[in-house]
């Protein structure tokens, strides 16, 4: 009788070590899951095709870096209105630098692009003040990844457009934005006439037709390496 008893005990805490097992194991890949889950932070850009991209932070802590995390929903386009010789994507970084402490009229945004190359001023999910509209709620400095475009006159602006194109399409791929909401101009947030060649010349539409069917290509390579 007593053995019996013994026996129904070892079956019971078998089935104990067996269900905690089971329990970990299922914890274990929730834990995994979460992990691989984790929000993007930035896009992590190198290369677009054949751009190289600059990665260069602003030092955190600099009155142009707030360090506020927000959801990303728009791409904010602007153009530098710097037509002098040199004023490309480099020298504006080098600017960024050197007035990321400025008493007055701080500035930041995220992308510079010229006819050759870009770079990255800033994290994407960081605000920055670009946008001409404070930290408004559901604005371009709030919620948008701000992109300047080089106008210098040693430069080639329709190869900057092409290069910008080919950013925007990769930024709403990475961050799964609809081109027809996603792309904005700084006039939408705060009346700026800017990118003021755009604007100016009526291009603003045919920019945005052509970001469209680039991430149309983009989405559809995915697809064909998904499948
Ligand atoms: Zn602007």
């Amino acid at each position: 009788m007593a053995r019996k008893k013994k026996s129904k005990g070892l079956r019971v805490s078998l089935m104990l070590t067996v269900g905690l097992m089971i329990v970990s194991f299922a914890a274990g890949m929730l834990t995994q899951k979460i992990v691989f889950r984790e929000p993007q932070t930035d896009a992590g850009l190198t290369y677009i095709e054949d751009i190289p991209v600059m990665t260069d932070f602003l030092p955190e802590g600099t009155r142009a870096r707030p360090g506020q995390k927000r959801e990303i929903r728009y791409l904010v386009i602007h153009e530098t209105d710097n037509t002098g010789t040199g004023a490309n994507a480099a020298a504006h970084n080098s600017f960024i630098h050197q007035n990321a402490n400025a008493e007055e009229g701080i500035v930041s945004w995220h992308y510079t692009v010229d006819d050759h190359e870009i770079y990255h001023h800033l994290p994407d999910d960081e605000t920055a003040y670009h946008a001409g509209d404070g930290m408004e709620k559901n604005g371009g400095n709030m919620n948008g990844i701000g992109i300047e475009m080089c106008v210098n006159s040693d430069g080639n602006y329709e190869q900057t457009l092409i290069n910008t194109e080919k950013l925007c399409a990769r930024l709403l791929i990475e961050y799964d934005l609809n081109p027809s909401k996603a792309l904005k101009k700084h006039q939408d947030f705060s009346g700026k006439i800017c990118p003021s060649t755009l604007i100016n010349s009526g291009r603003w539409d045919e920019f945005c037709s052509a970001v469209t069917a680039k991430y149309k290509e983009l989405k559809a390579d995915e697809a064909a390496k998904a499948s």
